[in-house]
């Protein structure tokens, strides 16, 4: 069976189109810039690669010259658009309404809907492409992968703030969590590589734009830093990570500022961004740190501090690691920011060997010393994998 999966943002749509259960890939791209200047379109298949700027002013427009690409009888990878079995849908939020995968119809759309305003920024734009999808692909089953779903089973102590019950009863203010497909994918992998019986106790860090730590204890999610919102917890790219709440009464209340402009500073000019004068990438941030560069080099020891400082929360919660799990572009590529998370942590019988580290990870890969007792693994994640394996599992 074919599966397409979309992860539909608010100007772009990436695409993969699996063949299930295989798992193998028959193309793959990305349109972005979708109703701005110069959009463009990428499609990479077995044998072709192609870019090409051309007008897409909308979601639908944007997926339908995918569908060009997929049908083009020289470039294309199928002759129909009902080959295509199933689209299965990246969506961000599923609030405490889905805990699991589902296939999309009228009643789905429309909690997805009641939830934009629990993620304004993404849901909107994954419901745009479910639509769409479903105009484009009649015949296909339409899948929700949430990235909150992962997180459903954590427990009552670890998703509720201690703020009056209507808040949560009302409200549903309460901790969700997100790139749950993520934490959920490198967790399996793990599992599988060493085994469940030595894998029943798990961190898994993921480290890319946004980032987040999970507890996972025999395969479900128990506590992770994210919390109601995409700004809690870790040191992010632009976005500040766990901030004393007092701050922002301080500063609207007495030194002038709106709460947009406070909402804005949090989530973009913060983290990385803000520490070291406006670098966000990794690449460049070891570079100027490498180059004497302080403020680079303190940034990098923030995200490790603050990082560790979880990592011994979530040793404690589960009552001992049997692996960490380090993943997406930067758990996977920076050796700088594994050795730093890992410096002195023998306590927690976490020792990584510095010339196994000196790596970037194309494949599930070992990085411990022979006497550490807890393994480090580095594992590539890949959401949409999962999500094409999710949607073919519960199709079938
Ligand atoms: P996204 O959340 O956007 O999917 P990724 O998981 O792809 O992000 O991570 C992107 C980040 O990974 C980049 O911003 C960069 O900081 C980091 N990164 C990528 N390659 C390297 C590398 N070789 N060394 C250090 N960091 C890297």
């Amino acid at each position: 069976m074919k599966i397409l999966v979309i992860n539909s943002g608010s100007s772009s749509i990436k695409y993969q189109l699996f063949n299930m259960p295989s798992e193998e890939v028959i193309c793959s791209g990305l349109v972005e810039r979708i109703g701005l200047n110069n959009p463009k379109i990428k499609y990479k298949s077995q044998t072709e690669k192609i870019e090409k700027v051309c007008r897409i002013s909308d979601h639908k427009t944007g997926l339908e010259k995918v569908v060009k690409f997929l049908l083009d009888e020289k470039v294309g990878v199928i002759k129909s658009t009902s080959e295509i079995g199933a689209v299965g849908h990246r969506v961000v939020h599923g609030g405490s309404t889905f805990s699991e995968t589902v296939v999309i119809n009228d009643v789905v759309k429309e909690k997805i809907k009641e939830l934009f305003s629990l993620a304004p920024l993404h849901n909107p734009a994954n419901y745009e492409g479910i639509i769409v999808a479903e105009e484009i692909f009649p015949e296909a089953k339409q899948v929700a992968v949430f990235d909150t779903a992962f997180h459903q089973t954590m427990p009552v102590e670890a998703y509720k703030y201690a703020i009056p019950n209507k808040f949560l009863d009302e409200y549903k203010i309460r901790r969700y969590g997100f790139h749950g497909t993520s934490h959920k994918y490198v967790a399996e992998q793990a599992i599988q590589y060493l085994g469940a019986e030595n894998a029943s106790k798990i961190v898994t860090i993921h480290l890319g734009g946004g980032c987040s730590m999970t507890a996972i204890k025999d395969g479900k999610s128990i506590d992770t830093s994210l919390g109601f919102g995409p700004v809690a917890g870790l040191i992010m790219g632009g976005r500040s990570g766990d901030i004393d709440q007092s701050i922002i009464f301080h500063l609207v209340n007495n030194l002038g500022y709106e709460l947009n402009e406070v909402n804005n500073m949090l989530q973009k000019e913060s983290g990385m961004v803000g520490l070291t004068d406006g670098l966000s990438d990794y690449r460049d941030i070891e570079a100027e740190a490498a180059a004497g560069d302080e403020k680079c080099q303190v940034a990098l020891n923030m995200v490790a501090y603050r990082i560790k400082k979880y990592l011994g929360s979530y040793a404690a919660i589960l009552n001992g690691l049997d692996a960490i799990v380090f993943t997406a572009g930067i758990g996977e590529n920076s050796d700088v920011i594994r050795k730093l998370i890992c410096e002195n942590t023998d306590f927690l019988g976490i020792q990584l060997d510095e010339e196994k580290n000196d790596t970037r990870a194309s494949e599930i890969l070992e990085v411990q010393t022979a006497t550490s007792k807890v393994k480090v693994l580095i594992i590539p994640t890949n959401e949409e994998v999962e999500i094409a394996k999710q949607s073919f599992e519960l199709i079938n």
